[in-house]
């Protein structure tokens, strides 16, 4: 399992994690809504999305 954190106070609502992980990251309304612990096999594109992450928002575990 991968664990998925994003910091709420940094999240600007951009979506960038959206299009790098569209299986963890859904855009609304800021912050992000994303499921926090997700399948090993998920875990290259959810470290893509944080490498995208323009404020740095995610963590992945
Ligand atoms: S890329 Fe970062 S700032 Fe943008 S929605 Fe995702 S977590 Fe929030």
């Amino acid at each position: 399992m991968a664990r998925i954190l994003v910091d709420a106070d940094k999240c600007q609502g951009y979506g960038q994690c959206c299009y790098e992980a569209p299986a963890i990251f859904t855009l609304i309304d800021a912050p992000v809504t994303y499921v926090a612990d997700v399948d090993e096999s998920l875990r290259d594109d959810a470290e893509r999305a944080a490498d995208a992450c323009p404020v740095q928002a995610i963590t992945v575990e």
